[in-house]
C-alpha cells in the first residue's frame, strides 16, 4: 500500500459556525468550502495547511454517524485520512491482511474524492479513512 500524505482530519463539533470561528480568528486559517454530504447527514468546513485539510463535520441529523459519534463521546478528533495511490487496491490488502472495513467499496465523498473507512476496532480505535483524488 502507498500511502502519500495525511489527507485530512475530521473533527466532529456541535456548531459549525461558531467552530469556524474559532479556527479563522484564533488559529488564522482561512475556511475555503462549506459542502453537505447528504448521504453521510453531514455539513462540512474545510481548511488547508500545507497538503493537510481540518475537514470539520456538524451533523444535519442526530440519528446520523457524526450525530451519534457526539451523543457517545462529545465533540472531538472523529477520524484521521490517509490519501492512498490506488484506494482499492489497498483496500483489499487491508482487508486480506484481516482488517474490518467499513465500506468495502470506495464511495464518493466530500470534494469528490473517493474514501473508505476501516473500522476502529481493528486500527487501535483510531477511525481510519483512506482517500483518493480522482485522476
Ligand atoms: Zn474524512
Amino acid at each position: 500500500m502507498e500511502l502519500t500524505h495525511i489527507e485530512h482530519i475530521g473533527i466532529a463539533v456541535k456548531n459549525l459556525d461558531e467552530s469556524i470561528k474559532y479556527y479563522e480568528e484564533i488559529l488564522g486559517l482561512k475556511c475555503y468550502a462549506i459542502e453537505e454530504v447528504k448521504d453521510q447527514k453531514v455539513k462540512t468546513a474545510f481548511f488547508k495547511i500545507g497538503q493537510t485539510k481540518i475537514e470539520l463535520l456538524e451533523s444535519t441529523d442526530p440519528d446520523g454517524p457524526i450525530g451519534k459519534y457526539i451523543e457517545k463521546k462529545g465533540e472531538g478528533i472523529h477520524h484521521i485520512a490517509f490519501h492512498v495511490n490506488g484506494i482499492s487496491n489497498a483496500l483489499k490488502e487491508v482487508s486480506d491482511k484481516g482488517i474490518k472495513l467499513i465500506d468495502t467499496k470506495p464511495r464518493r465523498g466530500a470534494e469528490g474524492l473517493d474514501i473508505a473507512f476501516l473500522h476502529p476496532k481493528s486500527t487501535g480505535g483510531v477511525l481510519t479513512e483512506l482517500c483518493e483524488e480522482k485522476k
